[in-house]
């Protein structure tokens, strides 16, 4: 990148979550590391973006495991005073045609790409609740944070004397700030058409995920009961994203670029959005992290010195020990080879696939030369994903020495356990995973990344090099066929070639600890990402 700095387009940068720290809750998963990483990534290599998000009273669920092994979700209320300093701004939305008022707090931790955020629990506040629970509800109650989010964060904008020149909706979320910005358009008497056309001009959107439910979507009756049309009827609003009203297609429509997060995705989102005529073009731009939230630098500095490489990762590997021994009482043994596992709780996702066949993976367990600890927490309205934990949380119980879970997934459990797995295991539906962060996180740290060829690992896996695929990146329209072929083939990697590197041929290991630090540090960094950003979509 050429350009001087302060020449680059000003960004306001939309996400209903940001994962910034383990205790600020204002994150429930990947979309808000991301965002989170994001911002940070602005701030070190001072790049011209501000944030715009929602202060989350109850973050999302606090979701522990019970007597009878069943997840249970709790809410608190959270202070999160120490992050955040009062603006004196506030801003009003109209939500079911009553007036919402808006605090804006801003981030202290973000001079210079400074995170703004709405918050609507104020005395005598009509909806005050709106911003209690992140991704609490689906419906009407969604809409209301969804205009907070995007109504208010672009007046928030406005009043707090900010210019933008970009305006980039992470996910579909954020897509009522393009119709704020169309209601000012409109108001100047253009025409609907001529107005979308200059408003997409200013806007830039990321799609996510690949799965076609987890594009949010609402009867055009909803929105419009909701106020959240604004000054466009119900026609207008199908003609931007059908009918239901599909937000990501609305995002597609509004704006003039847009992204999938890997080279795989941007495939799969391709064809899946390929009928939506008039949309922007989908570019493929992969995710990255920030490293000094997620890399140990001691391993950074160990990996050029091969001697220390595998000291620092015992030590990384007893810190991750100590810490599910203070967590749930269990004392894993460093010697044997170490699994990690943590996903959100979904079925595409498959968590429980390595127990499926007992007879090949019980008896590893019972003498614990495989040991892994899993983590995850299910949406407290998805009784299949609670299931799903549930059996992880049961198979725990039958091995305890070796088979761990640890309750809440939040920041915390994410770096322990990216930083001290010997393997990190991820075994989605090929290709229904978009990116899949937290295995870069891993690769970087020398955790060996053990997955089906989905999300970002396709760009980055030579096998038996530095890290391992399974599966062949075979797909098939049968749930049940893919799902024995990936079995199949997760176990054959398993034990002909992971374990017997592990145990046998520690060289071998060490060499593909240094190849995935090196393959991986730079290319999957946020840095990277903040500068293709630039590049293709700003
Ligand atoms: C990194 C991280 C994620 C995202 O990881 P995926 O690979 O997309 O599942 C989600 N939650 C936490 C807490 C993380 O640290």
């Amino acid at each position: 990148m050429a350009k001087n700095k302060t020449d680059l387009p000003k960004v306001a940068y939309f996400s209903m979550e940001y994962g910034l720290q383990s205790d600020f809750k204002i994150y429930a998963g990947g979309l808000g590391i991301l965002a989170g990483d994001y911002l940070k990534g602005a701030k070190s290599y001072d790049f011209p973006i501000v944030g715009i998000g929602i202060k989350w009273k109850q973050g999302y669920t606090d979701q522990m495991i019970g007597p009878d092994g069943r997840p249970y979700d709790t809410f608190h209320n959270y202070n999160y005073d120490e992050f955040l300093e009062d603006t004196g701004v506030t801003v009003e939305v109209e939500i079911r045609r009553t007036t919402v008022r808006c605090k804006v707090w801003k981030c202290t931790a973000f001079d210079n790409a400074p995170l703004y955020l709405l918050d609507t629990d104020l005395p005598n506040n009509p909806d005050s609740w709106t911003t209690g629970q992140l991704y609490g509800w689906f419906g009407e109650e969604r809409i209301a944070q969804e205009i907070v989010l995007g109504i208010g964060g672009v007046k928030a904008l406005k009043k707090l004397g900010i210019k933008v020149d970009v305006y980039h909706f992470n996910e579909g979320h954020a897509l009522f700030a393009g119709f704020e910005l169309l209601r000012k358009e409109m108001k100047k008497e253009e025409s609907f058409k001529k107005a979308v056309k200059k408003v997409r001009k200013k806007i830039v959107f990321t799609t996510h995920t690949p799965v076609i439910q987890g594009n949010e979507s609402h009867p055009i009756d909803r929105i419009m009961y909701m106020g959240a049309n604004l000054s466009m009827n119900a026609a207008q609003l199908e003609e931007l994203g059908g009918s239901p009203f599909n937000m990501t297609v609305g995002a597609l429509r509004l704006s003039r670029n847009s992204n999938a997060v890997a080279q795989l995705h941007g495939k799969t989102a391709n064809k899946m959005w390929k009928s939506v005529k008039d949309k922007s073009k989908i570019e493929a731009i992969t995710n990255g992290v920030h490293l000094p939230t997620w890399v140990d630098q001691g391993i950074l500095d160990a990996v050029e010195d091969r001697t220390n490489l595998w000291e620092r990762h015992q030590y990384n590997k007893r810190n991750l020990i100590d810490f599910v021994k203070e967590r749930n009482g269990v004392q894993l043994d460093e010697n044997k080879l170490l699994i990690g596992f943590s996903r959100r709780a979904v079925p595409y996702k498959r968590s429980d696939l390595i127990f499926t066949r007992p007879e090949v993976i019980d008896p590893l367990l019972a003498d614990g030369r495989v040991q892994i600890i899993f983590s995850g927490r299910a949406h407290p309205l998805d009784d299949n994903g609670k299931e799903i934990v549930y059996r992880l949380v049961q198979k725990s119980r039958q091995f305890p020495n070796s088979v761990v879970f640890l309750e809440n997934y939040d920041m915390t459990i994410g770096a322990q356990l990216t930083r001290g797995s010997d393997v990190w295991l991820n075994n989605p539906r090929r290709p229904k995973e978009a990116s899949g962060t937290s295995g870069m996180k891993a690769s970087m740290n020398g955790v060996l990344n053990f997955s089906t060829l989905d999300g970002w690992w396709p760009e980055a896996c030579n096998h038996g090099v530095n890290g391992w695929q399974f599966g062949d990146a075979f797909e098939s329209d049968s749930f049940d066929e893919q799902y024995e072929h990936d079995l199949n083939a997760l176990y054959k990697v398993l034990l002909e070639e992971v374990i017997p590197t592990y145990y046998n041929d520690r060289e071998k290991w060490i060499s593909m600890m240094q190849a995935s630090i090196i393959d991986t540090k730079d290319q999957f960094s946020v840095k990277r990402m903040l500068e293709e950003y630039y590049e293709l979509l700003y």
